[in-house]
């Protein structure tokens, strides 16, 4: 038996004795370290990564302290086994570690574990061979062959792959004409090197005002010290210009600078910007990159060769080796919030990492979370705005469309005056953005005989239908039919009908009135990786008329040619229990409008709503922002909702209804009596069943200064669950479902 040991902070050793006792972190949910005896003749420190005997099979792990000697039996310890030669794990990254493990309630094992998402790049770097031409043509000449020797050099040696790729042959080919004696090897290094950034060329002239806001934001680079500041400006006012100039400043000192982004707003298009500041490709970090790549990229920001990185949440657990800046674009967008495993916000989580390592953390957004508006707001954040667009072009005119007083026809979504200003837009040449949060043909499906519903059998969700795919699937677990012909239930024959709009029937619908527009659907189950960064740049090419998407579209894209922009539905998210939902609503359909207009043209946004009246879609109406933000503060104020008060979730979940109950009532009795936390529940989640499990939900509602997780670990601690039941702790939660 194992056993866990002490975490790093133990008395400091005394230097003649080398340490005899590691502690290793596993990336395992495990509670805490294991001790290792340390071979005699193996140097480790504290980060060094290692492979340690876990029962019957081996383990990577870190080095997270050493035990003097006392209180563990060395004599029962296991050796470790092995030591990588990579650099060892920062001190700060392990305290970032252990400070997200606390903060999240999650075992440091399992931090750890998205640290470590590239065991490959631990071992030593293999080298690849590369050829050369050294001897004679080969006897047997073939035109295959004559190309490969045509690219084939004398002083430079290229891989197989390369030259057989240049060649438009197989490798085979190359093969042949080593063994000929025309080609010779040699080894070649393991991985390209980053290019250096030159933070020397700015590829454009700020305006006087992003002038200003960039020199704030490097003088906090260069203050080499924490602090946050919020780069707040609306959408193309060039916050991605200006804070490029911190990054900029960062590099300059010879540091490392983080740029986060949410993965979808991660486009060729937004990169090339960066090689155009840089002259030189950052290194990226997102789940398009390919295994290889992610092992270079792993390397180099371990060594701290990879100075600029551009990445999706998940980089924020990088090995970087002297960071000195993240920045957080979009840092409104929920993207940032990881929901499964660890539940951390990377946003969050960036402002700890700056302040554990005493480094400047920038967030830009024209949208700016209520969270961060009220850090502003107590002085605890730096305010650095950006007032208008960059150069000529305005922010787009928004409009309600009332639908009580323009119906649609019975089937059809778009209303007399968005269809008029379509028309309008594509006669002048310009492109229309339709924008509609929901995937698929309709949300539900229904039988005209009987009535019968479409539902999942395995969660609370209507199957959605798909009707290019010709299915009905489930958005919550992916259970899918094809759609049928009859009703299962009373077994009638073409009665089905779809109820409520989807992108694709919208799709359809724009395809009767526009026959000639060129229409493409963004929809995350259409369009994924590659083929969605192919489709956006040839939007932004204009190669397209009309654009039909969901949220896909609504992120940091820049369509120069598009002036039209109408939401369809603009009520939906207002109010479905979400504590966020107004907030969420205004900050999407925002950035919505916001891609109207973008280039020479005005722009116009047109939204559809049954309740134009909506103190949302009046400050939305008249751009007065921050009109809106003091209603909702004021009300999340009142209702001791964050940022005024603090929340956690907990969701207990099982295959047995009465087991999940059952527990849920255990667990609600043991809840310590605390003056600053409420716990409500157990309650049956809102969406109770989910992949044949049923879920019980607690909220506890803190003040702001109530230590929650010492709360949580009072009561969950000593309560044992049955082993069929799970428990999920989400702190600020952001989902509540
Ligand atoms: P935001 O991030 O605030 O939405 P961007 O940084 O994307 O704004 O800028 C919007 C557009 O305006 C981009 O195409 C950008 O290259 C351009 N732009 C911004 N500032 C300048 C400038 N000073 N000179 C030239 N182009 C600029
Ligand atoms: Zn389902």
């Amino acid at each position: 038996m194992l056993q866990p040991g002490t975490l790093a902070r133990l008395a400091p050793m005394s230097s003649d004795s080398p340490p005899s006792v590691a502690e290793v972190l596993l990336p395992l949910a495990l509670a805490g370290a294991y001790s290792y005896s340390v071979p005699q003749d193996m140097a480790l420190r504290e980060g060094s990564y290692v492979r340690v005997p876990l029962g019957p099979r081996e383990a990577t792990g870190v080095v997270w302290g050493f035990n003097g000697g006392g209180g563990v039996d060395d004599a029962k310890l296991r050796d470790v086994s092995e030591v990588f030669e990579t650099p060892p794990m920062p001190e700060l990254q392990r305290r970032f570690i252990d400070w997200v493990a606390h903060y999240t309630m999650s075992p440091p094992g399992s931090v750890l574990r998205m640290c470590v998402r590239v065991p490959e790049a631990l071992g030593r770097e293999k080298g690849r061979t590369g050829y050369r031409r050294s001897g004679p043509e080969p006897e047997r000449m073939t035109p295959q062959r004559m190309r490969v020797l045509a690219e084939a050099h004398a002083e430079i040696a290229r891989s197989t792959a390369d030259l057989a790729e240049a060649a438009g042959v197989s490798g085979g080919v190359v093969k042949g004409l080593v063994e000929a004696g025309t080609l010779s090897a040699e080894p070649l290094p393991a991985f390209k090197p980053f290019r250096v950034p030159d933070p020397g060329a700015p590829s454009v002239r700020l305006s006087r005002s992003q002038e200003r806001a960039a020199k704030a934001l490097r003088g906090a680079v260069a203050a080499r010290n924490f602090s946050v500041s919020l780069l707040d400006g609306v959408t193309g006012s060039g916050k991605t210009e200006v804070y490029l100039e911190a990054v900029a400043a960062c590099v300059a000192s010879g540091r490392q600078a983080l740029v986060l982004l949410p993965e979808i707003a991660l486009t060729v298009q937004f990169l090339r910007r960066f090689e155009a500041r840089f002259g030189a490709p950052p290194a990226e970090w997102h789940s398009a990159v390919r295994p290889r790549e992610r092992e270079r990229v792993w390397r180099a920001v371990a060594r701290g060769s990879a100075l600029i990185v551009v990445g999706a949440r998940s980089a924020l657990f990088l090995p970087f080796a002297d960071l000195g800046l993240i920045v957080v674009d979009e840092e409104h967008e929920s993207a940032y919030k990881q929901e499964d495993g660890v539940a951390y916000h990377a946003r969050d989580m960036a402002v700890v990492y700056g302040s554990l390592g005493d480094f400047p953390v920038m967030l830009a957004s024209a949208t700016p979370a209520l969270e961060t508006m009220n850090n502003v707001q107590a002085g605890r954040y730096a305010h650095v705005t950006l007032a208008d667009r960059h150069g000529s072009a305005g922010l787009p005119e928004i409009r309600a469309v009332d639908m009580r007083k323009h119906p649609p026809a019975s089937g059809t979504w778009l209303s007399e005056p968005l269809a008029d200003a379509m028309t309008q837009t594509l006669g002048d040449g310009g492109q229309v953005l339709l924008y509609l949060n929901r995937r698929g043909y309709a949300p539900l499906t229904l039988c005209r005989a009987c009535g019968h519903r479409f539902a999942c059998p395995d969660c609370d969700a209507w199957l959605v239908e798909h009707r290019f795919r010709r299915q009905l699937t489930c958005h919550h677990c992916g259970y899918s039919l094809p759609v049928p012909k009859a009703c299962p239930q009373c077994e009638a024959e073409d009665k089905l009908v779809a109820c409520g709009p989807g992108v694709e029937r919208l799709a359809a619908e724009v395809a009767e009135r526009y026959p000639d527009a060129r229409a493409v659907i963004l929809s995350s189950d259409l369009t994924r990786g590659a083929t969605l960064r192919d489709l956006l740049r040839e939007i932004a090419e204009g190669e397209f008329d009309i654009i039909i998407g969901t949220q896909l579209v609504a992120k940091g894209h820049h369509f120069p040619d598009l002036t039209l922009v109408g939401v369809v539905d603009g009520d939906i998210g207002l109010g479905n229990g979400d504590l966020r939902a107004a907030e969420r609503t205004y900050q999407v359909l925002c950035q919505v409008a916001g891609r109207a207009g973008r280039g020479e043209k005005a722009g116009l946004a047109l939204i559809q709503t049954y309740q134009p009246e909506h103190a949302l879609i009046t400050a939305l109406a008249a751009h007065d922002r921050d009109g809106f933000y003091a209603h909702e503060m004021a009300a999340r104020e009142h209702a001791a909702l964050p940022p005024f008060g603090r929340l956690a979730g907990l969701v207990l979940s099982g295959a047995s209804q009465d087991g999940v109950e059952d527990a849920a009532r255990r667990l609600a009795r043991q809840a310590p009596r605390a003056e600053t936390v409420r716990v409500l529940g157990p309650a049956p989640a809102p969406i109770a069943f989910v992949r044949g499990r049923y879920r019980m939900r607690f909220l506890l509602k803190a003040t702001r200064s109530a230590d929650l997780q010492a709360y949580l670990r009072t009561w969950l601690e000593p309560h044992k669950l049955p082993s069929s039941v799970r428990l999920q702790i989400d702190i600020d939660p952001y989902s509540f479902m």
